[in-house]
């Protein structure tokens, strides 16, 4: 990581290291110049500290996350939950058709419609955050002009994903309240791409608000769109 590429955790001001190292074995948290707390309280806490943090939408557990750390995991991550909302999509229409049934389609053709959801997730996710960095491209002046580097945004928003990977935990243990589950992973998931954008811009919270809803009626018509051309393919696939 390039040096002043380091945020106070608290304030947001650049800094240019996190820690100093006194070369005999002494190590001292750097302290802001702009507010005098710890840069980055949370490269002494356990692992499992941040993560409930980030569950808890903390800012500063976000900005440690996003600014302090070279954490590359996010297009992994991206593959992991597009197959968690390709599988919960498949097992529920699954579980939705008659088993047993001799007219049943052959079972290479429901692998298939597998590959089809994952395809279809994609394309949601890429027009939620098409969506997103439009309205932000819009609206944002640092984002403006063609020098204008998206990768950090791109990289927030994906790693802010990362609830979708209780929907497989919510479609293993299948109980009645499915449907309130889904909403809730949705609900988190939103407000952690909210809080994500926000953090990476430092602007206000309602700019990164409406930035995630026209992601979202993005993905909307995406979801409406994939599935009528799946529809259609399907119905093609029969009568030919
Ligand atoms: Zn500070």
């Amino acid at each position: 990581m390039a040096e002043n590429d380091f945020r106070c955790v608290e304030c947001n001001e650049k800094a240019t290291e996190l820690h100093r190292d006194y070369s005999n074995g002494i190590l001292k948290i750097t302290l802001c110049g702009s507010c005098q707390k710890p840069v980055d309280k949370y490269i002494e806490y356990d692992p499992v500290i941040i993560l409930i943090d980030a569950i808890l939408c903390k800012t500063q557990a976000f900005r440690h996350i996003l600014f302090n750390t070279s954490l590359a995991i996010h297009w992994k991550l991206c593959v992991f939950c597009l197959l968690c909302e390709a599988y919960l999509r498949w097992s529920l229409r699954r579980s939705s058709e008659p088993s047993g049934d001799p007219a049943d389609i052959i079972r290479y053709a429901k692998e298939l419609e597998f590959y089809g959801m994952v395809a279809l997730a994609a394309l949601e996710l890429s027009a939620f955050c098409g969506g997103v960095l439009l309205v932000l491209r819009a609206s944002s002046r640092r984002l403006r002009g063609d020098g204008a580097d998206l990768r950090p945004l791109l990289r927030a928003l994906l790693l802010s994903c990362y609830g979708k990977v209780l929907l497989v935990p919510a479609v293993i243990w299948e109980h009645d309240f499915l449907p309130l589950c889904l909403g809730f992973i949705k609900l988190f998931v939103l407000t952690s791409n909210t809080q994500a954008v926000r953090v990476i811009l430092n602007c206000r919270r309602r700019l990164a608000f409406w930035a995630v809803c026209a992601g979202l009626l993005s993905e909307t018509l995406a979801a409406r769109t994939g599935q009528t051309l799946a529809a259609a393919f399907w119905k093609g696939a029969v009568f030919d």
